[in-house]
């Protein structure tokens, strides 16, 4: 084998590694591209069902299709932002009682609603 073959494939070699590289950059970029526009999306969203929410109060007017409209919108969205974070689904779900389903603080050990002690792993000491 000549230097010069020897030298073509560690080039060969390097540029597969680094192709291979730049792929993954790509796809957490394009996750997270993804993330922004689904967050501005959902954003659009609520700022929409607030001005129809005030509109239909202030003018008096019935909207509630208009209103869920948006509402089945913001679920939509709601649901590709988690597809897109599995695990931070995951650390939420953390923050409801799973006895009575009410929101508690991550800190609290026991339901601030109906006192159940909240299943949370245990602490890593
Ligand atoms: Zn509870």
């Amino acid at each position: 084998m000549s230097g010069m073959d020897q030298w073509m494939g560690k080039a060969r070699e390097m540029a597969n590694a680094a192709g291979k590289m730049a792929g993954e950059a790509l796809d957490a970029s394009k996750t997270k591209v993804q993330e922004l526009k689904l967050s501005g999306d959902l954003k659009d969203a609520y700022a929409r069902l607030g001005t129809v929410v005030y509109d239909a109060r202030r003018g008096g007017v019935d909207n509630e299709k208009l209103v869920d409209l948006i509402l089945g919108e913001i679920e939509t969205l709601r649901e590709e932002l988690k597809a897109l974070n599995p695990q931070q689904e995951a650390e939420s779900r953390e923050l409801y009682c799973p006895q009575c389903g009410a929101a508690n603080d991550p800190e609290d050990l026991f339901c601030p609603k109906c006192g159940a002690p909240l299943s949370k792993q245990a602490p890593v000491e």
